[in-house]
């Protein structure tokens, strides 16, 4: 599908409750309506019909005649009465009359389903903008073209405007789809899950009305609680990261975006480079923004329906209730790996359990209520639970009993969570986990005013994390704007404008950190060995030796790295050793850098930027040292970067227990890392130069420690601001 987003500037000063036109018109006209069955233009209409549409439906066709027992006009001029709303389904190479035709008529909102434009080549994309252009001077709004059309799923309006077999049911969520054939499989799903839309739209090729136009009329709906999107594109990044930050804030947005392949080639001789796929920015962006990711449809609406109907919870605990083992641990293990807690119960919730249940159930986390458990004792476990204040959130599992129905079990939990939520405070999200048979299901699925029951513990433990990692986004401060610190730009930007491109030589890369304010070893260049022997004596031994050659990429990967060094004759003589080896490597030392060597304590982590073409700087933190890529435990982030973000990325590697110490040890002075990455993304906004940065490692020592960059590289190529 086509990325252009043809007049994106103009689309800014569209006023938006003009899309009523498109969603609440009075009377809709279907330009190419057909009698042929199965066509198109007989589906647009067979479904505006079916599915009631509250106002008039005019059939267009130039033969006349009927169809589907309404009469049709040769042409919209011709209609008596006034159009809000074209359909159109007209061949692409009559489209420009009929689009004069609709402007003429005073025809307010266009829904172009015909294909045949920016995605078939030049000439296609030369069709959309002119008729882009068209519409936005006469004041419409155009959905499309090259869609499957929109519905407005409001019972006062039951709009239809699709040619999809499957129609909407009325609900909460918001939905906007750039894939028209993906459209009909989402509206299938939704059917079986028993989601209902406020409204569903098909962009298309989104030439006038895009995602983030629909993000701005959804903001203050009151009916559309949850925003659905399925994205392949984004038209432009910077403006739906302020949009979606600021109506995120109201209520979620959840995103499936698809295009995992690299949105731009990529060098990735660097570490941050070869760790960072395009995919993993537009994952750091979204979450940044407060965007839920769903990595399939059905996981979407896994999610959506948690958020619809569930209070965000204030923490991460989990309380788990089941009337089985097996289940229980698989949830365990899902909700853990996701980043949630199993929580602790206090001492009166223990107890409050054991005076009723049997005494052969656990009364730990998950709390095992054993085969036995009936409806009442869910309801009262529950209960219980949803009362301890150590308790976030509630999976409540079933496995269907022997005796006993699960439609009792859900009436149970039901009634605890009615009571509970009708208490003070915002209530806590329950899901339930029902293993039962397809007639549950079929039942269960269709009510939305229970919680939400999913097949496997899974999804469930999915629904929770995310639920958990928006209410997190959203206890943010909103109005956090990235710290700025006071650095000596001009100079770091004389060094970095040295080299034409390629790496900095390594004591301009520290000196660009030093001037940064990130701390760097105290280190010396020399080119010969007299002179190593000289800082060496100035820096004070033990030293560090490394060599230096334009094309050494890993130094230690060919012995160019020498620690330990203790005095001057074993100085003497690693020189020597060393130039021989690199020579016979292939790689002639140009020089050598002399460093002091740090003994102190510490995890080695890695930082880094790269550059995505889209999005702008990528900045990544994770554990460094050799193992990195072995590894793999890293975070992104894009700029601008807050320092409740950074602090996010820091916290969210995988081995961040190693930064608060283990086995005794003390724990990392994490914020001097946050402040790190918050130096960095100002060095990365403001120098696009800086094309890959390195430091690996940064030695993360204790508080108070000497917490170091050891080892950096710096790649420059000319940016479009070198010519200003
Ligand atoms: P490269 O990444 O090119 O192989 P580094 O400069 O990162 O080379 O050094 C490799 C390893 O040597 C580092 O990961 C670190 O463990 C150790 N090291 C490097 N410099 C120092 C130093 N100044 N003090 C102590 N250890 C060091
Ligand atoms: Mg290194």
């Amino acid at each position: 599908m086509s990325d252009r987003n043809l007049c994106d500037e103009t689309s800014l000063s569209q006023d938006l409750t003009s899309l009523d036109a498109v969603f609440s018109p009075r009377s809709v006209a279907v330009v190419g309506a057909s009698r042929r069955r199965n066509s198109i233009g007989f589906s647009l209409i067979h479904n505006l019909l079916i599915n009631e549409f509250a106002g008039t439906v005019f059939p267009i066709n130039p033969h006349g005649g009927a169809i589907h027992s309404l009469k049709a006009y040769p042409s919209l001029t011709a209609v008596p009465d006034p159009v809000d709303l074209a359909v159109i389904a007209v061949p692409s190479s009559v489209i420009e009359g009929v689009v004069e035709e609709a402007i003429a008529k005073g025809v307010r909102g266009l829904v172009v389903i015909t294909a045949g434009f920016a995605e078939v080549g030049d000439e296609g994309a030369r069709l959309e903008e002119r008729i882009c252009q068209r519409v936005r001077d006469a004041g419409l709004r155009m959905i499309g073209p090259n869609c499957m059309g929109v519905i407005n799923a409001d019972r006062s309006v039951r709009l239809n405007a699709t040619f999809a077999p499957t129609p909407a049911t009325a609900g909460s969520v918001g939905f906007v789809s750039q894939s028209g054939a993906l459209g009909v499989a989402i509206l299938n799903v939704a059917e079986e899950l028993g989601i209902g839309f406020t409204q569903f739209v098909s962009i298309g090729n989104k030439a006038d009305v895009s995602g983030n136009d629909l993000l701005e009329y959804w903001e203050n709906d009151e009916a559309t609680r949850v925003i659905a999107m399925y994205l392949e594109s984004f038209g432009n990044p910077r403006h739906f990261t302020e949009i979606a930050k600021r109506v995120g804030r109201k209520k979620p947005i959840l995103i499936v975006k698809s295009g995992r392949t690299t949105e731009g080639a990529r060098a990735a001789s660097s570490h941050t480079g070869a760790l960072a796929g395009a995919d993993v920015t537009v994952s750091a962006f979204l979450e940044q923004c407060g965007v839920v990711r769903a990595n399939s449809i059905a996981d979407l609406f896994d999610i959506a329906r948690a958020l619809d109907r569930c209070p965000l919870p204030r923490g991460r605990r989990v309380a788990i209730l089941t009337n089985a083992g097996g289940p229980a641990i698989m949830a365990t293990d899902a909700c853990v790996n996701l980043g949630l807690e199993i929580a602790t119960l206090s001492e009166a919730t223990r107890a409050e359990l054991a005076s009723f249940l049997p005494p052969e159930a656990s009364f730990g986390n998950p709390i095992d209520m054993i085969a036995s458990a009936d409806a009442a004792g869910y309801g009262r476990a529950l209960t219980v639970l949803l009362a301890d204040a150590q308790v976030d959130m509630v999976m409540v599992i079933n496995v269907k009993p022997l005796v006993g129905d699960p439609r009792d079990v859900m009436e149970a939990v039901n009634e605890s969570v009615r009571a509970a939520n009708a208490g003070a405070g915002a209530g806590k999200p329950v899901l339930a986990v029902i293993m039962a048979t397809e007639e549950f299901y079929a039942e269960v699925q269709r009510r939305t005013d229970q919680p939400p029951v999913y097949r496997f513990p899974e999804p469930a433990a999915r629904a929770l994390a995310m639920l958990s990692r928006y209410a997190t986004w959203r206890r943010r401060p909103a109005d956090e704007s990235p710290i700025e610190f006071e650095v000596p730009d001009d100079e770091v930007r004389d060094i970095l404008a040295a080299p034409a491109s390629g790496y900095l030589d390594p004591c301009a890369a520290f000196r660009v950190l030093e001037l940064y304010g990130v701390p760097v070893v105290p280190c010396r260049m020399v080119t010969e060995p007299e002179a190593a022997l000289a800082a060496a004596t100035e820096l004070g031994y033990p030293v560090v030796l490394k060599a230096h050659a334009p094309d050494l990429v890993h130094k230690s990967d060919s012995g160019g790295v020498v620690v330990g060094i203790g005095n001057e004759a074993e100085l003497r003589q690693e020189i020597a050793a060393m130039r021989q080896r690199l020579t016979a490597a292939g790689h002639p030392p140009s020089g050598y850098l002399v460093q002091e060597q740090i003994r102190a304590a510490g995890h080695e982590v890695i930082f880094g930027i790269s550059t995505d073409p889209r999005f702008g700087p990528l900045l990544m933190f994770g554990l460094g040292g050799k193992y990195v890529e072995v590894l793999r435990d890293v975070r992104f982030a894009v700029t601008p970067l807050t320092a409740a973000e950074a602090k996010d990325v820091i916290r969210r590697i995988r081995g961040v227990a190693l930064l608060d110490g283990v086995r005794g040890e003390p724990p990392a002075d994490v914020e001097l890392l946050v402040e790190v990455l918050l130096r960095l993304a100002q060095l990365a906004q403001r120098h696009p130069r800086i094309r890959e940065l390195d430091i690996n490692p940064f030695l993360a020592a204790p508080r108070g420690g000497r917490a170091v960059a050891l080892d950096v590289r710096i790649r420059v190529e000319p940016s479009a601001d070198d010519s200003a």
